[in-house]
């Protein structure tokens, strides 16, 4: 048996089966690369599903995380931090918004703007107690809360975990007639629409051009937020801090997470405007780990190597790379479709090539780490800091699968 066979076999035998992960066990990691339990190198091209854009261990994010660790780690809101203010100043300034609310896991800020939506809702718009609505939109993936899975529309996610939270209202992705038909439906007790500008759990699915511009102008001219979900999407993934801004639009409120905390510490928020987010009075909604002074210095990082645009560019020319050679591939009979913007991809194997997890399988053979998602669709989104010719040799091996 080898050491990672007898890893796993561990793994198994005491954890709940709740992933079924690729069969590698990561022993270290640096950039892009990943070495197993047996010394086996692999190109990661997931990276975290975002939450690593800057590639594992980057020198600039671990000498900040490792010189914060020496002063002090965690506070709890109970007290002010040195950290805090900054964090706050610096996350709303590159958001082009007014406040922060700090957590920790996306589906915590996703549950944070739930909460805060609802309750502008009832302070600011003058919904009637116990009506607000939050419209949602079909193969929407928010997180795995009990009240994020309500509103899933994939059964895997939802199925016996009722009693479900009620106010919420699905529609169509991408599909603006939908959207206003819900408008005009619930009316008034509408607070919020919640969208992903790109879903990734369903597929790297992108709206049709226009319809994020047509949310904007639906949701302003009733009074309504417009909540872009860019946990997965934002912080440079797409080639801009937010995919929202390839349509110009700016949204009320912001939900971050994964790359937010560098690959190093969980770190997600809510950022919105003084009237939203300024809904909230001491006891109201709160996180023990929230911005604790590990998160914010390690994030402060982060939005400072997010300033210099160098991450932005490398997801734009580097994506506009894997765009072109996905769509020769593409050419093939093996791959019917290929989505996705900047250093983000969803490609739909036909299946009579394999599924999405025998190919996944595969890839890894070669030195290739990637993830299925929905059975013959695999998600290619390395770190930014990945080199062109590392991700030739990915997209190469990723050829030769489809080929053999
Ligand atoms: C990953 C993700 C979440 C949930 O984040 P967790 O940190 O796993 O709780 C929410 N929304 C989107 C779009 C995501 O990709």
């Amino acid at each position: 048996m080898s050491t990672s066979e007898r890893l796993i076999a561990a793994s198994e035998a005491r954890s709940a089966h709740n992933y079924h992960p690729l069969p590698v066990v990561v022993a270290s990691a640096e950039g892009a690369w990943i070495t197993d339990a047996d010394g086996r190198h692999y190109l990661d091209m997931l990276a975290g599903y975002s939450a690593l854009n800057f590639g594992h261990r980057n020198q600039r994010l671990i000498d900040a995380a490792k010189a914060q660790l020496d002063r002090v780690t965690l506070t709890s809101r109970a007290f002010y931090h040195d950290r805090f203010g900054d964090f706050c100043e610096q996350l709303a300034e590159l958001c082009g918004m007014e406040m922060v609310l700090p957590m920790n896991t996306g589906a915590e800020a996703v549950e944070t703007a739930v909460k805060t939506a609802r309750k502008w809702g009832y302070r600011v718009k003058g919904v009637p107690d116990g009506r607000a609505k939050i419209i949602v939109a079909d193969n929407n993936f928010h997180g795995r809360t009990t009240t994020i899975v309500s509103f899933s529309t994939d059964p895997e996610a939802r199925a016996d975990f009722g009693p479900y939270t009620p106010g919420f209202v699905v529609v169509p992705y991408g599909d603006s007639a939908a959207l206003e038909a819900a408008l005009d439906e619930h009316g008034d007790d509408v607070v919020a629409v919640l969208i992903e500008p790109i879903q990734g759990e369903a597929g790297v699915l992108m709206p049709p051009t226009g319809y994020l511009p047509g949310l904007r102008e639906l949701t302003r001219a009733r009074n309504v937020l417009l909540i872009a979900d860019e946990i997965q999407s934002g912080l440079g993934r797409t080639g801009a801090n937010f995919a929202c801004e390839h349509e110009g639009v700016h949204p009320d409120m912001y939900v971050l997470g994964k790359a937010l905390g560098g690959g190093v510490v969980p770190v997600s928020a809510v950022v919105s405007s003084r009237e939203v987010l300024g809904v909230y009075r001491p006891g109201e909604h709160g996180s023990t780990f929230g911005g604790n002074p590990l998160a914010c210095a390690v994030a402060l990082e982060v939005i400072a190597m997010l300033r210099t645009g160098e991450y932005q560019q490398r997801a734009k020319e580097l994506g506009e790379h894997l765009h072109h050679e996905l769509g020769v591939l593409a050419g093939g009979d093996a791959v019917r479709e290929v989505r996705g913007r900047g250093l983000w991809a969803g490609v739909d194997i036909d299946p009579a090539h394999g599924t999405g997890r025998e190919l996944s399988e595969k890839l890894m053979a070669r030195g290739v780490l990637v993830k299925d998602t929905h059975g013959s669709t695999i998600r290619i989104a390395p770190p930014l800091v990945v080199t062109k010719e590392d991700l030739d040799w990915g997209l190469e091996q990723l050829e030769a699968v489809l080929k053999a």
